[in-house]
């Protein structure tokens, strides 16, 4: 098979995975030329964001989709009948320079299913980060997916020649792994990620301290320095967002992610019946990201936000779909509002919809100089229209009534948009 047919079938089949945030890329086709480095349809490259904040383009791939795992959400398990192809890791290693040489990229994301046995997969996946490094000197981004299976040692030398590794948890609760995903084990998955926190830790540790002493001797060698992520796959199995939320947050916790990805279930062909027949809506993949920021940053708790109820008044555990998780949480708390933004303090200003990190450490700051002014909130470029029940100023006082009345509820929901397909 040519390099080109399996870079189309081995990109085609890394799509599924979010965790390198992908996104569209300029479309550049060479075929007809015969170049190696065509990207026709944006073929095999997806974004990325560096600590910094850089925005990077990747080659995503697989090193090959033949897969003896089944998991019953995934194209590339083993009963399905996709076409199949796996590089060398030569043919990785030489699309990785070409594409880079050609500016087409910044780096790679590498994942596999598993051949052979994970020990041996996880060799392969490394050979081809260590190939590109020592061999190569290559200094761009490298993302590789670990397998938790593996042997400690090898995820270990990943870490060393990885910007960036992943284990996905794939699933939020223990049961819906093992029904779905039987190969899998959430006490490895986890103890993996145990595994690279040690490593990261140790690695950030030795850097701190040769911050103190002055001096660039690091007593340990550069691991994964942008960290470790994992991607859970939402819509999949019944559960909650709250399930799903209470997953994310104590694997931040315990392993100081980097990320969590949300990835929506996408159906796929010839799926196991024990998967649903459509996809949830895109909008709860957003909802999800919106609430895990407001858990991260914002100090809300999953209770305070997955608390929606069903036609019966019964809680459902879920975050509402028609507005965003701190706006829902407002307007089902408004006792609390109006906040004084000239008297509440940091982590009251955080909570009011429409105001965020920035804001309200900017309306602090102002407010040490003088009081705060309905007018200031214009200048701030603040969504007026949505905060103005939920805030007082010097010279604003909003109703009560406002703010109780039910059209409130009405003029801030959109409707759920349905799913679309991924590509
Ligand atoms: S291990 Fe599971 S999720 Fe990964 S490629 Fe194989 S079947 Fe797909």
């Amino acid at each position: 098979m040519k390099l080109l047919q399996k870079l189309e079938i081995l990109a085609d089949a890394a799509k599924y995975d979010a965790s390198c945030a992908s996104s569209a890329a300029e479309k550049r086709d060479s075929t007809n030329s015969g170049g190696i480095g065509s990207t026709s349809g944006g073929m095999g490259i997806c974004h990325s964001y560096t600590p910094d904040g850089r925005c990077v383009s990747l080659l995503k791939i697989l090193l090959t989709n033949f897969c003896q795992y089944e998991c019953a959400y995934c194209v590339n398990r083993t009963s399905s009948n996709v076409p199949r192809a796996r590089f060398t890791v030569a043919e990785v290693v030489k699309l990785t320079l070409e594409f880079y040489k050609r500016n087409y990229i910044e780096g790679l994301f590498l994942s596999s299913g598993i051949i052979q046995s994970a020990n041996y997969t996880m060799e392969q996946v490394v050979e081809v980060a260590r190939t590109l490094r020592l061999q190569h000197s290559f200094a761009g981004y490298i993302h590789l997916k670990t397998i938790p299976e593996a042997a400690p040692e090898l995820l270990a030398e990943a870490g060393l020649y990885a910007d960036r590794l992943s284990i996905n948890v794939e699933l939020p609760s223990e049961v819906s792994l093992k029904q779905l995903a039987p190969e899998k084990n959430a006490r490895s998955i986890e103890r993996s990620m145990a595994n690279l926190d040690q490593g990261i830790r140790a690695y950030k540790a030795s850097k701190l301290d040769a911050k103190k002493k002055r001096n660039n001797k690091l007593l340990k060698p550069a691991f994964s320095p942008s960290g470790q992520s994992t991607q859970m796959i939402v819509g999949a199995d019944q559960s909650t967002d709250a399930t799903i939320l209470q997953k994310a947050n104590g694997l931040y916790r315990s392993f100081k992610l980097k990320r969590v990805y949300y990835s929506a279930f996408s159906p796929i062909p010839d799926a196991s019946s024990d998967l649903p027949l459509q996809a949830p809506p895109l909008v709860r993949e957003h909802r999800l990201y919106q609430a895990d920021w407001l858990l991260r940053f914002y100090g809300f708790t999953v209770d305070e936000l997955a608390f929606s109820t069903n036609a019966n008044g019964d809680a459902v555990n879920m975050l509402a779909l028609d507005k965003d998780p701190k706006l829902a949480w407002a307007l089902a708390n408004r006792e609390l509002f109006p906040i004084n933004l000239n008297t509440a303090d940091y982590e009251q200003v955080l909570r009011v919809p429409g105001i965020g990190v920035i804001n309200a450490r900017r309306i602090i700051r102002q407010r040490r100089i003088r009081a705060i002014r309905y007018n200031d909130l214009i200048q701030l470029k603040l969504p007026i229209q949505k905060i103005k029940y939920f805030v007082s100023t010097l010279d604003h006082h909003p109703h009560t009534q406002a703010l109780d009345g039910a059209m409130l509820d009405q003029q801030f929901s959109v409707g759920a948009t349905p799913q679309l397909t991924l590509f």
